[in-house]
């Protein structure tokens, strides 16, 4: 699904990435954490290519093929899909035919039927459930006036309506109540399948609680300096971040 090779890269011109290898095969979830600043956003958004950074050195390998010259919007077609630790207002666009046309966008590269707006109401309906939200937040501008909560539920309403193959969620538990977290958590869950792969960025240990990660990796100063199993996400909760990091600045 996901290779990466000794990624570098940058943003204005400050180095942030120091070679990241990372591989992610379909059917597994993987949570990345690490203190802030470390380079967690910035490794989840060079994935997705967001244009501010530059990838310097290395190689990012998707279904078996290069995509480091990929625009995003390419890279979303072809199944990659990026929630937002800071998700955008969209004024004067609705939520409803913000994802309407992020849908009938991805399903005709994927070869589908792109959806009429009634088709598509239909559709989203259902999707709403996967996060429990309720339908009048489809006729609001995208994330205008919405809570913290509401913003990230929203998010992972798009992944449900996407279907990406490779999901990367950054920081999506962040700023939500137990409640809310719960919902998040088990629409991510319900949406994780075999066929597909989700990348979890998260400072804290909550989220997976609820989510079981097959891998747990340690960002650490634009390095995954460790990696190991769901027990590693619990020492950290257990010892903080600290350890890692001496323990990193002796090898
Ligand atoms: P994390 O998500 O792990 O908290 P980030 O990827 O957001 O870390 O940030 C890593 C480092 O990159 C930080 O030192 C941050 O200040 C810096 N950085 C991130 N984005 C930018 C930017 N657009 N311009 C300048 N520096 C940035
Ligand atoms: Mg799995
Ligand atoms: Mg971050």
């Amino acid at each position: 699904m996901l290779e990466v090779k000794n990624l570098h890269a940058s943003v204005e011109g400050v180095r942030i990435l120091k070679g990241i290898n990372f591989t992610v095969n379909p059917g597994e979830i993987h949570a990345i954490m690490g203190p802030n600043g470390s380079g967690k956003s910035t490794f989840a958004k060079v994935l997705a290519g967001h244009p501010a950074y530059t990838v310097t050195k290395g190689d990012i390998l998707y279904k078996g093929e290069s995509i480091v010259e990929e625009e995003p919007e390419d890279r979303a077609r072809q199944g990659i899909f990026l929630a937002f630790q800071y998700p955008v207002e969209v004024p004067g666009v609705t939520n409803s035919a913000f994802l309407r046309q992020s849908y009938n966008s991805v399903v005709e590269a994927r070869g589908g039927e792109r959806m009429d707006p009634l088709e598509f109401d239909d559709f989203v309906r259902e999707k709403l459930k996967v996060v429990d939200m309720p339908a009048a937040k489809l006729d609001r501008s995208v994330n205008v006036g919405f809570s913290g909560g509401e913003k990230k539920r929203n998010e992972i309403l798009q992944m449900a309506v996407l279907d990406p193959s490779l999901a990367l969620l950054d920081e999506t538990d962040s700023g939500l109540d137990i409640d809310a977290l719960r919902t998040v958590a088990n629409g991510i869950n319900t949406l994780h399948r075999e066929d597909n792969a989700v990348v979890l960025v998260t400072h804290y240990q909550r989220l997976l609680n609820y989510i079981t990660p097959d891998f747990v990796h340690v960002m650490v100063n634009g390095q995954i300096v460790k990696s190991g199993t769901k027990e590693l996400a619990l020492e950290l909760e257990e010892r903080g971040y600290d350890w890692i990091i001496n323990e990193s600045k002796a090898s």
